[in-house]
C-alpha cells in the first residue's frame, strides 16, 4: 500500500494558507522526511501548541489513502477569523482522529452545505456533561437551550450555566437559545389586570392558560418588551433566535383571532418579536416554527425579512427514511407523505433561505416517551440518518439541528457518546460545490 499524508497548514504570517493537492505536491519532499506514521491523536495538539505553530506546518504520515486537509489562517490580530481558524482546525482534526483510514471531512476549497450542525439540550445535560468539548469533538457548530426563557436566563446565571457558556465560547461553539416562550413573554399574572390580552377557548371564554390573543395591542406590546429582555439575558451568538409560542397549544378563537389559523396567529406573533428584538440586534433572525399544529404554512400573513422557517417534524418515525412517503408515525394517522408535503409548502411559502430542520434523531426524551424510568438508548440508524440529510440537502435546508435532550452523564457512563459522533461525521461529509451540495463519501 502507499503512504499517504494529511496536511494541516497552519502560516501565521497573515496570508492565505496554499494548501491543496498541488501544494501536498509541491512539498512531497518533506513527506517523505518523516520516517515513520505519527499517532493522529498528535494533531489535536498541533493547534494550541506554540512549538507547532512556530513550525507552521505539520506533516502527518499516515497509510492507506490520501486525504488533504488545511486550516485558513488569517492575521492574529483578528480574534473572530482567529476563531474561525481554530475552529476550522479542531473541526478537521477531531475528524480525522475520530476516522482516521476513511475521512470524510472536505477539504479547504469547499464550503460545508450544512452551515448549522447542532444539537439542542436541557438545562440536566448542560450541568452534568462537558457538552462543549463533545461538540467540538464530533465537529458540531451550535449548541442550544431548551425549554422556557424564565428556566435557561436563570441557568446561565449559575457556576454550571457560566462554565457552559465558557466552555462554548472556548471551543468556538455558537450558542443559541430555543425556547417555547409565550408563558414568559406574556406573565399569566397579567390575566388578572386584562384577560382580553389572553386567547379566548372555543367556549368564548378569555383563559389564563397557553398563548395569547394576537389582536390584543396590550399584549403584543408586553411580549415585545419581554423579548426584548430575555435577547439581552439569552444572546444569540449566530443572530438566530428562537422564540416559541406554547407548546402544542391552542392559540386564539376570538372574534378577530378566529379568521387566522393557529400559524397565521403565530407569524402575527413572530414579526413583531423580530421587530423587537432587532431594537437591540439588528441583524437577528427569528424562527417560525412549523409543528403540530402550525404545521401548514400560514394563508394570509406574510413573513417579515428574517423570519426564517423551522420544520420540525415530530410524528415521524426514525427506523425508516422520512423520504418514506407510505411511513406512518404518531399518531398513525400522519404519514411522512403528509409531513413532507407539509415541508414542501412551508418552504415554498417562507423560502429556503436560512430554514432549519429540527429533528430527533438524538433525541432520548423522545425514545423514552418523555419518561424518565423508561429512559432507552438511542436506536441509531446511520442509514436513515444519511438518507435524511440527503433529503435535506436536496430541498436546500442548510441548517440542521437536532434534540439531544437527556443525553447527560449518566446517559453518557451508561451508553457512550457515539451516536453524536456519528452525527457530527454525517453532517461533515457534505460540501458545497458549485452551488450544489455534494456528499464527500
Ligand atoms: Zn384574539
Amino acid at each position: 500500500m502507499v503512504p499517504a499524508f494529511f496536511h494541516f497548514s497552519s502560516q501565521f504570517d497573515g496570508a492565505e494558507s496554499r494548501s491543496s493537492k498541488i501544494a501536498c505536491q509541491e512539498r512531497r519532499h518533506p513527506c517523505r522526511l518523516l520516517s515513520k506514521p505519527v499517532a493522529l491523536t498528535t494533531l489535536k495538539k498541533a493547534g494550541p501548541n506554540p512549538a507547532l505553530r512556530r513550525a507552521h506546518h505539520v506533516w502527518l504520515l499516515v497509510p492507506f489513502r490520501v486525504s488533504v486537509y488545511s486550516c485558513y489562517t488569517p492575521g492574529m490580530n483578528d480574534p473572530n477569523r482567529s476563531a474561525r481558524t481554530r475552529r476550522s482546525f479542531l473541526k478537521a482534526a477531531s475528524v480525522a482522529a475520530l476516522c482516521p483510514f476513511a475521512a470524510h471531512a472536505a477539504p479547504q476549497t469547499a464550503t460545508p452545505w450544512f452551515l448549522t450542525q447542532g444539537v439542542i439540550l436541557g438545562v440536566r445535560d448542560m450541568e452534568t456533561y462537558d457538552w462543549p468539548a463533545l461538540a467540538k469533538a464530533a465537529g458540531l457548530t451550535t449548541l442550544a437551550t431548551h425549554i422556557t426563557p424564565s428556566e435557561i436566563a436563570a441557568f446561565v446565571k449559575t457556576e454550571a450555566g457560566q462554565r457552559f457558556l465558557d466552555g462554548c465560547k472556548t471551543h468556538g461553539i455558537a450558542v443559541e437559545h430555543e425556547l417555547h416562550a409565550l408563558g414568559d413573554l406574556l406573565p399569566r399574572d397579567f390575566f388578572d389586570k386584562d384577560p382580553s390580552m389572553f386567547r379566548m377557548n372555543e367556549q368564548g371564554e378569555r383563559v389564563r392558560e397557553y398563548n395569547l390573543c394576537v389582536h390584543s395591542k396590550a399584549a403584543l406590546d408586553v411580549v415585545a418588551e419581554n423579548a426584548v429582555s430575555y435577547a439581552k439575558a439569552l444572546p444569540s451568538t449566530s443572530g438566530r433566535y428562537f422564540f416559541w409560542i406554547d407548546d402544542a397549544m391552542p392559540m386564539c378563537r376570538c372574534p378577530e383571532c378566529r379568521a387566522y389559523s393557529d400559524c397565521d396567529q403565530a407569524l402575527i406573533f413572530e414579526n413583531r418579536v423580530l421587530g423587537a428584538i432587532r431594537q437591540i440586534h439588528a441583524s437577528a433572525t427569528l424562527a417560525h416554527l412549523a409543528y403540530v399544529n402550525t404545521l401548514d404554512p400560514p394563508t394570509q400573513v406574510k413573513p417579515d425579512p428574517g423570519i426564517f422557517l423551522e420544520f420540525a417534524p415530530i410524528e415521524r418515525r426514525y427506523d425508516v427514511p422520512f423520504r418514506q412517503r407510505d411511513a406512518t408515525g404518531t399518531p398513525a394517522t400522519i404519514t411522512h407523505g403528509r409531513l413532507l408535503d407539509a415541508l414542501d409548502a412551508n418552504l415554498e411559502y417562507f423560502g429556503k433561505d436560512n430554514a432549519q430542520a429540527l429533528e430527533y434523531w438524538l433525541d432520548v426524551s423522545r425514545f423514552s416517551s418523555w419518561k424518565r424510568d423508561r429512559i432507552t438508548d438511542i436506536p441509531w440508524n446511520d442509514a436513515v440518518f444519511r438518507d435524511d440529510l440527503d433529503l435535506y440537502a436536496s430541498r436546500g435546508i442548510r441548517h440542521v439541528t437536532t434534540f439531544g435532550v437527556w443525553i447527560d452523564a449518566d446517559y453518557i457512563q451508561r451508553w457512550g457518546a457515539a451516536p453524536i459522533e456519528a452525527y457530527g461525521r454525517g453532517l461533515s461529509r457534505w460540501s458545497l460545490r458549485e452551488g450544489a451540495p455534494v456528499p464527500i463519501e
